[in-house]
């Protein structure tokens, strides 16, 4: 979307340090990101503002809390197809403004494909692209529909197939990840447009991908959609469980998840050989005291390996966060970290049993017995259809080997490692590097809870309600 007559860097900071370097033959840096990046945002300003370089910004994050940031020198916010156009045309002109801002959403069918050239796709575990903006539903704390609308715009199927074939020509076999944050926000087009043209494409280049999107539940009670994902090279999705309580369900008005049964429809959703990863919150109004217990058992029941559970936070821009304010319950902006120890408001449950009760799920589901356990059960009931599930490559081989020794030497979970890898290696091979992924993920999520524990730890307190 940027002239195509300007020289343009990439510097994906997930993947990549930082440093004045990057900056010096700079005349502007765009910077877009969202909430779990403010921080990292605000060390570039900082090094911006000391090199005097001057700093466009877009994005989630500048578009929710424009207000965080007055020394920015532009914000082109909302959606970059609405904004970008008339900022350039100023700044070409010499009298580009500070702010630019649209409430028409964009036309995704004109936006061109991102210049793939400039990543390096050795640095990454999976490529990600966009098929749709935008969701059907409504949750209470969930910010797309303000951001995107409730009405899912999507691509053309040409684009679709561009993009892979761009992503292919740049030698990438793997993993694919569809950002969209409800793939199946328009069912009808997926059915009779995209997957069959994605199924024949996977065909003719004898399968170089494997998919991940992320869906709402509803998904359950689509078999043929889910055999064509599975047609087409989907091995996992990524589904909002939220909450297992039916009052807390209703209290978010999460309407695809309400009035059903959750563990039949991740059961059934697994059983066409989609891998099930879900995520889960706890701190909703109507959550009774036993919501830990219930969690942790649905989560052991369920055999949801990646489960990812967070404390309620209110974004701005959602109802929740209106509602909040309303209540006079509202603290401060959220972290954007929703496995942190942290939330926004003041909770209607005693704050201290919250955090304990957080805390104990976390040390549950993630102890290497239970999580392990976990791992094997979800794996001894898989059986995908996918003909390729991994491709191998040299990334692979070395965190293969890293696994070993980090989680089956040096680690003492190491038993439950050993038990995991000589299982799938002479049981299951075809699952093997599955089942070393799911090693790492464990090993990660311990660590990222750990740290957040002991920062809470050293600011003096467990959880005082301070
Ligand atoms: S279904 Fe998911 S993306 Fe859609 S509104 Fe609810 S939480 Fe947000």
């Amino acid at each position: 979307m940027l002239p195509s007559a300007w020289e343009k860097k990439l510097v994906d900071r997930n993947v990549h340090p930082f440093s004045d370097k990057d900056l010096a033959w700079e005349d502007y840096v765009l910077i877009s990101a969202m909430s779990i990046q403010r921080e990292s945002v605000k060390t570039v300003l900082d090094r911006c503002r000391y090199l005097g370089v001057r700093v466009i910004a877009g994005g989630p994050l500048f578009t929710n809390d424009p207000e965080e940031f007055p020394d920015i020198d532009h914000l082109a916010l909302n959606e970059a197809e609405m904004t970008l156009p008339p900022f350039l045309l100023d700044l070409r002109s010499g009298h580009a403004e500070r702010r630019y801002t649209a409430a028409p959403r964009a036309d995704i069918t004109t936006t061109p494909m991102p210049l793939w050239e400039l990543i390096e796709t050795k640095h990454y575990a999976s490529m990600n692209i966009q098929y749709s903006r935008g969701c059907p539903f409504d949750c209470e704390f969930c910010n797309i529909t303000s951001l995107f609308g409730r009405i899912p715009r999507t691509i053309r199927p040409d684009q679709i197939i561009s993009e892979l074939e761009k992503i292919l020509s740049l030698g990438w076999k793997g993993g694919v990840f569809f950002v969209d944050d409800n793939f199946i926000g328009n069912r009808t087009e997926l059915k009779t447009e995209i997957l069959p043209r994605i199924i024949a494409w996977m065909t003719m280049n004898n399968h170089p991908f494997f998919f991940l999107p992320e869906a709402s539940i509803n998904l359950a009670d689509d078999a043929e959609l889910i055999k064509m994902m599975v047609a087409a090279g989907f091995i996992t999705v990524f589904v909002g469980i939220e909450t297992t309580h039916e009052e807390s369900l209703h209290e978010c008005t999460n309407i695809p998840n309400r009035n059903r049964d959750l563990i039949t429809s991740v059961r059934k959703i697994k059983s066409f050989g989609l891998e099930v990863q879900a995520g889960f919150i706890v701190g909703f109004d109507k959550d009774p005291a036993t919501i830990f217990e219930r969690m942790i058992e649905f989560i052991r029941e369920s055999r949801i390996a990646t489960a990812m559970v967070g404390l309620l936070k209110a974004p701005r821009g959602t109802k929740l966060y209106d509602c909040l304010i309303t209540e006079n319950r509202l603290m401060n902006a959220v972290s954007g970290d929703n496995t942190d120890f942290s939330i926004n408001f003041i909770p209607k449950m005693n704050y201290e049993s919250l955090m304990t009760g957080y805390k104990k799920i976390i040390d549950s589901i993630y102890s290497p017995r239970n999580y392990y356990a976990r791992v094997l059960q979800f794996l001894k009931e898989y059986h995908p259809e996918q003909k390729k599930m991994f491709h191998m490559q040299w990334g692979y081989v070395k965190a293969t080997v890293k696994s070993v020794v980090v989680l089956g030497l040096l680690n003492k979970e190491r038993f439950h490692y050993w038990r995991l890898f000589f299982w799938s290696l002479f049981g299951r091979p075809r699952l093997f590097p599955l089942a070393i992924t799911f090693s790492i993920y464990g090993f990660h999520f311990r660590r990222i809870f750990e740290q957040h524990f002991r920062t809470i730890e050293n600011k003096g307190s467990t959880f005082s309600s301070s």
